[in-house]
């Protein structure tokens, strides 16, 4: 349903290789194999994307990738969702709706152990240059990082993780919550709802295609995404730290992740 392509465009794409899926497990299946609910992701690339950030121009190959959900699957996500509550019930639908990005730099075939960012949508951030957090610098530096490096990598852009899975309409509660004394996490519990809700798994899919069984460098500070990814059956994954974009608007919300687990340092975030 979210993946609906005119017939005969889909069947155009498919014949030439530019529409293609694949299982949970990174595994290419062919066009007509319908998996079990939710769990292929439909993949369409490469589409060659000039990049311009600020001075520095990059050549991506982009890959919009999304969860294939038939019509008929609806209903069974329609059950899942009220066999859950709340929160889990909007990070299935967010999941199941988002259409992710795989930016990818260099030729896989010569990867031995590229660098990869896994990075969570922030509109606020990557989009509009709030400096309220870090976001749209790590995106930018990612992109630099992996352009420099001689095996190359890839970003995957998850396009449903706004506010750490809660949603860009919470975040912006979030934010005013923030204003009145709490941090970045207690606001989120104000609202009820999870420190962070991110669901990786179409990530991990999405890596396990690329890599196929490549050791990887993760670009991150936060080694519970590489613990996530881990539980997924990734292996060969080398923690990078990622620090920049740091400044006195953020200051308190980095310090606030450093407590919650991230791998900063003071000097990282200025407070020593
Ligand atoms: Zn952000």
């Amino acid at each position: 349903m979210f993946t609906y392509l005119d017939p005969t465009v889909r069947k155009r794409l498919e014949e030439h290789g530019k529409l293609f899926q694949i299982d949970r497990e990174g595994v290419q299946v062919p066009a007509d194999h319908v998996p079990a609910s939710g769990t292929g992701i439909s993949v369409l690339g490469p589409i060659p994307l000039p990049l311009k950030l600020c001075d520095t121009q990059i050549a991506v190959d982009w890959y919009a990738c999304v969860r294939r959900t038939e019509l008929g699957k609806i209903e069974e996500i329609a059950d899942e969702l009220r066999a859950q509550h709340g929160q889990a019930s909007f990070a299935t639908l967010a999941s199941s709706m988002a259409v992710n990005s795989v930016l990818l730099l260099g030729d896989p075939a010569c990867w031995k152990n590229p660098l990869v960012r896994v990075h969570s949508s922030c509109m606020t951030g990557d989009v509009f240059g709030s400096q309220r957090c870090e976001c749209g610098p790590q995106l930018h530096m990612a992109l630099e990082r992996i352009q420099e490096d001689e095996q190359g990598g890839m970003v995957i852009y998850m396009s449903g993780h706004e506010g750490r899975g809660i949603g860009l309409w919470a975040k912006a509660a979030t934010y005013l919550l923030q204003d009145a004394g709490e941090n970045t996490y207690e606001a989120n519990r104000s609202l009820g709802l999870p420190d962070d809700s991110r669901d990786f798994s179409d990530a991990g899919s999405l890596l396990k295609f690329f890599l196929k069984d490549s050791p990887f460098r993760l670009l991150t500070n936060n080694p519970k995404k590489v613990n996530d990814l881990e539980h997924m059956g990734l292996q060969g994954i080398t923690r990078v730290k990622h620090v920049t974009g740091v400044g006195d608007n953020n200051r308190r919300y980095l310090a606030a992740k450093q407590d919650w687990g991230h791998e900063l340092t003071p000097e990282d975030i200025g407070t020593d």
